[in-house]
């Protein structure tokens, strides 16, 4: 368990600038109350913003964009808009209905894992490439 005062305030600034962790989340690392991760942040001059907020490449064009840390978090695939995400979901190797490109999927879901997220694990339950 560290002291306190061996916290370098530079690990403090990575951990919630970087990682994106909350200051209780820091907090319960090195041992300190989160008012204290609040204050050495404010001594470092870093605002609450760099924490929250992260700027990242949109998936598809590669854009930067700005999203709250608790959104960043819930995905792994973050787009700049509506019209980014369903390009994105675009399979260009289906572009026509020929029966081997055609599959039955038991769920919607298990298409979209299948075929736009490249899930191995899913099988369709009809394949017209195996007739
Ligand atoms: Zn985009």
């Amino acid at each position: 368990m560290p002291k306190q005062d061996k916290v370098k305030t530079q690990d403090i600034v990575i951990l919630y600038t970087v990682q994106h962790l909350t200051t209780e989340e820091i907090g319960q690392i090195f041992k300190m109350t989160r008012q204290s991760i609040c204050k050495r942040l404010k001594q470092a001059g870093i605002s609450s913003h760099q924490g929250e907020w992260v700027t990242m490449p949109c998936d598809f064009c590669g854009s930067p964009i700005n999203i709250r840390r608790c959104k960043w978090r819930k995905s792994n695939k973050h787009y700049c808009n509506n019209e980014c995400y369903y390009a994105s979901l675009e399979n260009p190797a289906c572009k026509n209905n020929d029966r081997p490109n055609l599959s039955v999927y038991a769920t919607h879901s298990d298409h979209i894992k299948a075929t736009h997220h490249n899930n191995p694990n899913v099988k369709p339950i009809w394949d017209g490439a195996n007739i």
